[in-house]
Protein backbone atom coordinates (compact mmCIF):
# COMPACT_ATOMS: atom_id res chain seq x y z
CA UNK A 1 0.00 0.00 0.00
CA UNK A 2 2.74 2.45 0.84
CA UNK A 3 4.66 1.30 -1.81
CA UNK A 4 1.45 2.35 -4.30
CA UNK A 5 1.41 5.75 -2.86
CA UNK A 6 5.37 6.27 -3.26
CA UNK A 7 5.22 5.28 -6.97
CA UNK A 8 2.05 7.04 -7.49
CA UNK A 9 3.72 9.90 -5.89
CA UNK A 10 6.69 9.53 -7.88
CA UNK A 11 4.95 9.67 -10.54
CA UNK A 12 2.63 12.60 -10.39
CA UNK A 13 6.14 14.42 -9.70
CA UNK A 14 7.45 13.52 -12.78
CA UNK A 15 4.21 14.46 -14.43
CA UNK A 16 4.94 17.26 -12.71
CA UNK A 17 8.08 18.01 -13.87
CA UNK A 18 7.38 17.41 -17.59
CA UNK A 19 4.73 19.75 -17.74
CA UNK A 20 6.58 22.46 -16.27
CA UNK A 21 9.35 21.94 -18.51
CA UNK A 22 6.92 21.70 -21.47
CA UNK A 23 5.61 25.17 -20.54
CA UNK A 24 9.28 26.35 -19.86
CA UNK A 25 9.99 25.55 -23.49
CA UNK A 26 6.89 27.36 -25.14
CA UNK A 27 7.31 30.45 -22.87
CA UNK A 28 11.01 30.51 -24.67
CA UNK A 29 9.13 31.26 -27.84
CA UNK A 30 7.06 33.87 -26.82
CA UNK A 31 9.34 36.75 -27.40
CA UNK A 32 9.63 35.92 -31.22
CA UNK A 33 6.01 36.31 -31.98
CA UNK A 34 5.87 39.91 -30.54
CA UNK A 35 5.19 42.85 -33.05
CA UNK A 36 4.24 40.59 -36.04
CA UNK A 37 1.38 41.31 -38.33
CA UNK A 38 -1.31 38.22 -37.94
CA UNK A 39 -0.30 36.89 -40.84
CA UNK A 40 3.30 35.92 -39.60
CA UNK A 41 1.89 35.30 -36.01
CA UNK A 42 0.45 32.82 -37.83
CA UNK A 43 2.95 31.15 -40.31
CA UNK A 44 5.48 31.54 -37.33
CA UNK A 45 2.33 29.07 -35.24
CA UNK A 46 3.05 26.77 -37.81
CA UNK A 47 6.50 26.86 -38.09
CA UNK A 48 7.02 26.37 -34.33
CA UNK A 49 4.37 23.57 -33.92
CA UNK A 50 3.65 22.22 -37.18
CA UNK A 51 0.98 19.72 -36.65
CA UNK A 52 0.31 19.93 -33.27
CA UNK A 53 -1.68 23.19 -34.29
CA UNK A 54 -5.15 23.94 -34.46
CA UNK A 55 -7.30 26.90 -35.13
CA UNK A 56 -10.93 26.98 -32.83
CA UNK A 57 -13.34 28.98 -34.60
CA UNK A 58 -17.01 30.45 -33.51
CA UNK A 59 -17.75 31.22 -36.94
CA UNK A 60 -17.61 35.48 -35.40
CA UNK A 61 -16.47 37.99 -37.54
CA UNK A 62 -12.63 37.93 -36.08
CA UNK A 63 -12.48 33.90 -36.95
CA UNK A 64 -13.69 34.60 -40.41
CA UNK A 65 -10.92 36.86 -40.71
CA UNK A 66 -8.41 34.20 -39.50
CA UNK A 67 -9.66 31.65 -41.53
CA UNK A 68 -9.61 34.16 -44.08
CA UNK A 69 -5.97 34.60 -43.84
CA UNK A 70 -5.65 30.53 -43.22
CA UNK A 71 -7.44 29.84 -46.64
CA UNK A 72 -5.48 32.80 -48.59
CA UNK A 73 -2.17 31.63 -47.71
CA UNK A 74 -2.64 28.05 -47.58
CA UNK A 75 -1.51 27.56 -43.96
CA UNK A 76 -1.43 23.97 -42.28
CA UNK A 77 -3.81 24.92 -39.59
CA UNK A 78 -7.04 22.76 -39.33
CA UNK A 79 -10.05 24.35 -37.95
CA UNK A 80 -12.68 23.07 -35.93
CA UNK A 81 -15.73 24.66 -34.26
CA UNK A 82 -17.87 23.62 -31.31
CA UNK A 83 -21.70 22.99 -31.93
CA UNK A 84 -23.57 23.17 -29.02
CA UNK A 85 -26.48 22.28 -30.53
CA UNK A 86 -28.41 25.44 -29.59
CA UNK A 87 -26.70 27.39 -31.78
CA UNK A 88 -28.64 29.89 -34.86
CA UNK A 89 -29.77 28.46 -37.74
CA UNK A 90 -27.68 31.53 -39.97
CA UNK A 91 -24.61 29.73 -37.77
CA UNK A 92 -25.10 26.85 -39.13
CA UNK A 93 -26.02 27.82 -42.55
CA UNK A 94 -22.35 29.85 -42.09
CA UNK A 95 -20.33 26.75 -41.64
CA UNK A 96 -21.44 25.25 -44.67
CA UNK A 97 -20.99 28.53 -47.06
CA UNK A 98 -17.29 28.87 -45.28
CA UNK A 99 -16.49 25.52 -46.17
CA UNK A 100 -17.63 26.16 -49.87
CA UNK A 101 -15.81 29.57 -50.09
CA UNK A 102 -12.66 28.34 -49.24
CA UNK A 103 -12.93 24.88 -50.22
CA UNK A 104 -11.63 23.53 -46.54
CA UNK A 105 -13.05 21.31 -43.85
CA UNK A 106 -14.41 22.46 -40.64
CA UNK A 107 -14.40 19.75 -38.09
CA UNK A 108 -17.43 19.69 -35.67
CA UNK A 109 -17.27 18.81 -32.32
CA UNK A 110 -20.80 17.40 -30.23
CA UNK A 111 -20.91 17.26 -26.31
CA UNK A 112 -21.35 14.27 -24.75
CA UNK A 113 -24.99 13.19 -25.25
CA UNK A 114 -25.16 11.98 -22.12
CA UNK A 115 -23.92 14.93 -20.41
CA UNK A 116 -26.70 16.75 -22.04
CA UNK A 117 -29.68 14.76 -21.24
CA UNK A 118 -28.17 14.39 -17.90
CA UNK A 119 -28.60 18.22 -17.28
CA UNK A 120 -31.47 19.16 -18.69
CA UNK A 121 -32.95 15.98 -16.89
CA UNK A 122 -31.70 17.45 -13.20
CA UNK A 123 -31.78 21.15 -14.45
CA UNK A 124 -34.45 21.76 -17.51
CA UNK A 125 -33.43 23.04 -20.69
CA UNK A 126 -33.02 26.79 -19.90
CA UNK A 127 -31.24 26.05 -16.45
CA UNK A 128 -28.87 29.06 -17.99
CA UNK A 129 -31.18 31.99 -16.74
CA UNK A 130 -31.20 30.78 -13.12
CA UNK A 131 -28.38 31.37 -11.73
CA UNK A 132 -24.07 31.77 -13.32
CA UNK A 133 -23.33 28.77 -11.57
CA UNK A 134 -25.96 26.91 -13.82
CA UNK A 135 -24.98 29.05 -16.62
CA UNK A 136 -21.69 28.53 -16.36
CA UNK A 137 -22.49 24.57 -15.92
CA UNK A 138 -24.44 24.49 -19.21
CA UNK A 139 -21.03 26.02 -21.07
CA UNK A 140 -18.94 23.18 -19.52
CA UNK A 141 -20.69 20.48 -20.50
CA UNK A 142 -21.69 22.12 -24.09
CA UNK A 143 -18.28 23.72 -24.76
CA UNK A 144 -15.94 23.73 -22.65
CA UNK A 145 -15.61 19.65 -22.63
CA UNK A 146 -16.02 19.30 -26.14
CA UNK A 147 -12.52 21.87 -26.36
CA UNK A 148 -10.94 19.18 -24.56
CA UNK A 149 -11.68 16.69 -26.90
CA UNK A 150 -10.75 18.82 -29.64
CA UNK A 151 -6.98 20.32 -28.13
CA UNK A 152 -6.38 16.78 -26.76
CA UNK A 153 -2.72 15.97 -28.53
CA UNK A 154 -2.07 19.48 -29.18
CA UNK A 155 0.80 22.05 -28.51
CA UNK A 156 -0.90 25.21 -29.27
CA UNK A 157 -4.60 26.35 -30.47
CA UNK A 158 -5.41 29.72 -32.22
CA UNK A 159 -8.77 31.80 -31.47
CA UNK A 160 -9.56 35.26 -32.65
CA UNK A 161 -9.93 36.97 -29.37
CA UNK A 162 -9.15 40.86 -29.30
CA UNK A 163 -8.22 43.19 -26.29
CA UNK A 164 -10.99 45.56 -26.73
CA UNK A 165 -14.01 42.81 -26.42
CA UNK A 166 -14.24 43.03 -23.03
CA UNK A 167 -13.15 43.78 -19.50
CA UNK A 168 -12.16 39.78 -19.13
CA UNK A 169 -9.84 40.20 -21.80
CA UNK A 170 -8.23 43.12 -21.61
CA UNK A 171 -4.98 41.63 -20.33
CA UNK A 172 -4.43 39.89 -23.60
CA UNK A 173 -1.47 38.76 -25.45
CA UNK A 174 -1.09 37.57 -28.73
CA UNK A 175 0.68 34.75 -27.54
CA UNK A 176 0.43 32.91 -23.94
CA UNK A 177 0.34 30.10 -21.60
CA UNK A 178 -3.34 28.55 -21.23
CA UNK A 179 -2.78 26.72 -17.56
CA UNK A 180 -6.69 25.83 -18.09
CA UNK A 181 -5.75 23.36 -20.97
CA UNK A 182 -1.54 23.04 -20.37
CA UNK A 183 -0.68 24.54 -24.13
CA UNK A 184 0.07 27.45 -25.84
CA UNK A 185 -2.70 29.78 -26.93
CA UNK A 186 -2.02 32.72 -29.53
CA UNK A 187 -4.31 35.50 -30.39
CA UNK A 188 -3.51 36.80 -33.80
CA UNK A 189 -6.09 39.21 -33.56
CA UNK A 190 -4.98 40.74 -30.29
CA UNK A 191 -5.11 44.39 -31.16
CA UNK A 192 -7.19 44.85 -34.08
CA UNK A 193 -10.28 46.89 -33.33
CA UNK A 194 -13.83 46.11 -34.45
CA UNK A 195 -13.46 48.93 -37.13
CA UNK A 196 -10.63 46.88 -38.58
CA UNK A 197 -12.39 43.62 -38.34
CA UNK A 198 -14.94 44.83 -40.22
CA UNK A 199 -13.49 46.55 -43.04
CA UNK A 200 -11.20 43.48 -43.79
CA UNK A 201 -14.77 41.69 -43.80
CA UNK A 202 -15.75 43.75 -46.29
CA UNK A 203 -12.39 44.21 -48.33
CA UNK A 204 -11.91 40.78 -48.38
CA UNK A 205 -15.84 40.06 -49.42
CA UNK A 206 -15.27 37.41 -46.29
CA UNK A 207 -18.39 35.48 -45.67
CA UNK A 208 -20.04 36.34 -42.42
CA UNK A 209 -22.83 35.66 -40.43
CA UNK A 210 -25.95 37.87 -41.57
CA UNK A 211 -27.20 38.11 -38.04
CA UNK A 212 -24.18 41.03 -37.55
CA UNK A 213 -26.30 42.94 -40.13
CA UNK A 214 -29.47 42.65 -37.61
CA UNK A 215 -27.54 44.34 -34.12
CA UNK A 216 -26.02 40.67 -33.21
CA UNK A 217 -22.25 41.51 -32.24
CA UNK A 218 -20.72 38.76 -30.63
CA UNK A 219 -23.01 35.57 -31.47
CA UNK A 220 -23.38 32.57 -29.15
CA UNK A 221 -25.98 30.70 -28.55
CA UNK A 222 -29.38 31.77 -29.62
CA UNK A 223 -30.99 31.84 -26.19
CA UNK A 224 -27.81 33.21 -24.44
CA UNK A 225 -27.22 36.04 -27.40
CA UNK A 226 -29.68 39.17 -28.24
CA UNK A 227 -29.01 41.60 -30.65
CA UNK A 228 -26.94 45.19 -28.78
CA UNK A 229 -28.74 48.43 -29.63
CA UNK A 230 -26.11 51.28 -30.52
CA UNK A 231 -23.72 52.67 -27.81
CA UNK A 232 -23.92 49.35 -25.89
CA UNK A 233 -21.18 47.42 -25.06
CA UNK A 234 -20.38 44.39 -27.71
CA UNK A 235 -20.19 41.72 -25.19
CA UNK A 236 -23.32 43.16 -23.55
CA UNK A 237 -26.01 40.94 -25.88
CA UNK A 238 -24.41 37.72 -24.52
CA UNK A 239 -25.73 36.70 -21.37
CA UNK A 240 -26.84 40.01 -20.81
CA UNK A 241 -28.50 38.88 -17.44
CA UNK A 242 -24.94 38.36 -15.99
CA UNK A 243 -23.16 41.14 -14.58
CA UNK A 244 -19.86 42.03 -17.21
CA UNK A 245 -17.22 40.09 -14.68
CA UNK A 246 -18.89 36.75 -15.19
CA UNK A 247 -19.27 36.75 -18.62
CA UNK A 248 -16.76 34.21 -19.57
CA UNK A 249 -17.70 30.46 -20.30
CA UNK A 250 -14.47 28.73 -19.37
CA UNK A 251 -12.82 28.93 -22.85
CA UNK A 252 -10.82 31.64 -22.37
CA UNK A 253 -9.67 32.17 -18.75
CA UNK A 254 -6.23 33.65 -18.86
CA UNK A 255 -3.58 31.35 -16.30
CA UNK A 256 -6.72 30.13 -14.66
CA UNK A 257 -7.81 33.47 -12.54
CA UNK A 258 -10.21 36.06 -14.15
CA UNK A 259 -9.73 38.01 -10.88
CA UNK A 260 -6.22 38.85 -12.36
CA UNK A 261 -7.72 40.00 -15.26
CA UNK A 262 -10.44 42.43 -14.22
CA UNK A 263 -7.97 44.17 -12.31
CA UNK A 264 -5.33 45.13 -14.71
S1 LIG B 1 -24.06 29.96 -24.16
FE1 LIG B 1 -25.96 29.36 -23.06
S2 LIG B 1 -26.82 27.53 -24.09
FE2 LIG B 1 -24.74 27.91 -24.87
S3 LIG B 1 -23.50 26.55 -23.66
FE3 LIG B 1 -23.44 28.51 -22.57
S4 LIG B 1 -25.17 28.55 -21.17
FE4 LIG B 1 -25.45 26.78 -22.54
Amino acid sequence: MYKDKLLFSQEFQAYIMQEAEKRKKAEELFPSFKNLSSEKVLNLAVDKFRGKLAFASSLGLEDQVITDIIAKNKLDIPIFTLDTGRFFNETYELIEKTEKHYALKISVYFPEPSDIENMVRNFGVNLFYESAEKRKYCCAQRKVKPLRRALSGLSAWICGLRREQSITRSGLEVIEWDEGNNLVKINPLTDWTEEKVKDYITENKVPYNPLHDRGFISIGCACCTRAVKPGEHPRSGRWWWEAPEQKECGLHIVNGRLERIIKS
